[in-house]
């Protein structure tokens, strides 16, 4: 029969192409063209086998069949013969994908036949729209205008944040609280409060319309903050019980889990029975815990330090004292161990020169923890520098007694003393921190420039320069810490099993930017392919699919018929972040195409500031 020999051909045609493919030894070029091929023979045998006992089968060319779409109105738009990675982390194919309104319609190895726009793909990787793991643009969404803000990371190919980070939540707050205004100072320029749950914060910005879509957790910085400001007395069980109240309302609400800050105030303050009730909390809720550790350092400010030990430390390392960066990773290992929280260390870094050898020890004991059935991974970013505040240098011990230490001569002069040994041993201090947004109309004018230089500009001692920015400031000046990490580490991190892509960038309204905002996606992607470290679908599942399923977000992350058109479109040859230690604020090069919900907001590596296709992800 007729059929049956067109089997017998495809059929063959497969044994012939295993035989290509194991004596296949050349390029990558002609295995991948070669797998394209292979899928559409394969796509094309269940339909054979389907239609073998009808009298049409006949008519079935042995050629991939062209797939019809049965088209129901609304807008189509077809992204034509690309290299499809879809975000499992599985090797890519030679495709093309349907479009349909808000949706994926079609994914097919074959030609798609559909009436509509049709955008030429070939050469080009077709990929899930970029899930940002770690973000603070809650703080960012209800600003209106000022696009500048939040386009550059549509323009490294972003579709979705996971805001809400370091306990810096946005909403979640006590009614009528008195503190307001130290939650609004937290993150950007005092932002107009005009909401105290998480679901009122939603339709604030639902109603004002978003450029991206979003998913935010609940602040355990902010939510404790409006119970009892920056207190740093352990707190009653009446302050306990309202937090975790408002806590468990936000996640109800749709936060995705519960975030820790505890570098910086009112976190800084939290003691161990605080976080267990906490994660208990979150584990109940069945979400995720993430956590701004207490140290990234070998030497941290939140520790107890003594001299001599640290000098002992220095002829042999790490016989005076335990990395302070790694009794902080102990701590909330052994929170998530006693409680079964699942449990995510937010922005991985090894701070100060010293601290880059403990970065192995550090994997190690993630890779015990989940060795013993603790779920906990972990979130990095391509650049060795990241933001903070001018306050994560200061112990809690200092914090505490905010303002009146600052002019307090004995607690001064122990803080200099503290802050100079660690300067001096851990390879990291005031030469390394850069103000990006002094916040403060006096020192606005230091914008860009690295505290020594600001001191010697200033004429005033290193410590004397650094206090005077904290104070005036209210601790909350806008910095970029360089030497956070090195190129090795992050490299390393890159090729964990157990780490995320994210940006944990935030955009400066003036000054320097950290470059993270630009390009941090496209960087990845380029030492994926240049250094080799890890594949091209590695990279993509660790900036899409494997957020997805750690935030458990249910329709996005993944290319798959029926999920949301969240989409991003690159030249994987010339794929480059242009950013320079100087410059900072350069758009990338082979961002091709943007969709948020099946609306293209970028197109040749311009977006259109016009289109608002965001979402709230809950
Ligand atoms: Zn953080």
């Amino acid at each position: 029969m007729k059929t049956n020999d067109q089997v017998q051909n495809i059929k063959e045609r497969i044994k012939e192409g295993f035989e290509t493919l194991l004596s296949i030894s050349s390029s990558r070029r002609k295995f991948l063209t070669f797998a394209g091929k292979t899928i559409a023979l394969f796509s094309a045998l269940p339909f054979l086998k389907f239609t073998g006992n009808h009298a049409n089968a006949a008519t079935v060319s042995p050629k991939a069949p062209k797939t019809m779409v049965n088209l129901k109105g609304g807008n189509y738009i077809l992204l034509k013969n690309g290299f499809i990675v879809d975000g499992s982390g599985k090797k890519g194919f030679n495709g093309s994908l349907l479009i349909h309104d808000d949706r994926i319609e079609k994914i097919s190895t074959s030609e798609i036949n559909a009436a509509g726009r049709i955008i030429d793909c070939a050469g080009l990787v077709i990929m899930p729209g970029i899930i940002d793991a770690h973000s603070h643009m809650d703080w960012y969404m209800p600003i209106q205008g000022h696009n500048e803000l939040k386009l550059p990371f549509t323009g490294q190919g972003v579709t979705t944040f996971v805001a809400g980070q370091c306990g810096y939540g946005v909403a979640g707050f006590r009614k009528n609280t008195t503190f307001i205004n130290k939650i609004s100072r937290g993150i950007i320029n005092p932002l107009p409060i005009e909401w105290d749950t998480m679901g009122q914060y939603f339709d604030h910005v639902k109603r004002n319309g978003m450029t991206h879509n979003m998913m935010t957790l609940a602040g355990h910085g902010t939510t404790r903050t409006s119970i009892r400001g920056f207190n740093a007395t352990p707190m009653n069980r009446d302050e306990m019980k309202e937090m975790l109240a408002l806590l468990e309302r936000s996640m109800d609400e749709g936060a995705a889990g519960v975030s820790l800050g505890l570098q910086y105030e009112p976190g800084i303050f939290s003691t161990g029975d605080e976080l267990r009730e906490i994660a208990k909390l979150v584990k109940r809720k069945n979400k995720l815990l993430t956590v701004h550790l207490r140290a990234y350092s070998a030497l941290s400010p939140g520790y107890p330090m003594s001299t001599p030990k640290i000098l002992l430390d220095y002829v042999s390392p790490f016989d005076g004292y335990e990395p302070h960066n790694l009794l902080a990773m102990d701590e909330m290992l052994n929170v998530a161990r006693d409680t079964g929280v699942r449990l995510q260390i937010s922005h991985l870094i090894f701070v100060g020169t010293r601290t880059f050898k403990t970065c192995e020890d550090g994997l190690k004991r993630i890779d015990r923890a989940i060795k013993q059935g603790v779920d906990v991974k972990f979130d990095t970013y391509s650049y060795h520098c990241g933001q903070s505040i001018i306050n994560v240098i200061l112990p809690a011990w200092f914090l505490a007694k905010v303002p009146g230490a600052y002019n307090d001569k004995k607690m001064l002069s122990k803080l200099k003393s503290e802050l100079g040994l660690i300067q001096r041993f851990l390879g990291f201090g005031t030469k390394d921190i850069q103000i990006t947004y002094a916040n403060s109309e006096e020192l606005n004018q230091y914008n860009g420039m690295f505290l020594d230089q600001i001191a010697q500009k200033r004429s005033m001692d290193w410590f004397d320069n650094a206090m005077d920015i904290a104070q005036k400031s209210k601790g909350v000046a806008n910095v970029l810490n360089h030497s956070y990490s090195n190129l090795p580490i992050i490299e390393t991190l890159m090729r964990h099993p157990a780490s995320l892509f994210m940006t944990d960038a935030l955009p400066a309204p003036r000054g320097v930017q950290n470059p993270a905002v630009y390009g941090n996606f496209p960087r990845f992607l380029q030492f994926a392919r240049e250094k080799k470290i890890i594949s091209l679908e590695e990279a993509i599942y660790k900036m899409s699919g494997a957020t997805a399923e750690r935030y458990s977000i249910k329709n996005r992350g993944f290319l798959k018929e029926g999920l949301a058109a969240d989409i991003t479109v690159f030249d994987w040859k010339n794929i480059r972040d242009n950013n320079t230690l100087i410059e900072t604020s350069k758009t990338p090069t082979g961002i091709e195409a943007v969709f948020i919900n099946g609306k293209q907001v970028l197109s040749k590596g311009k977006v259109d500031a016009a289109i608002k296709a965001g979402k709230i992800i809950v």
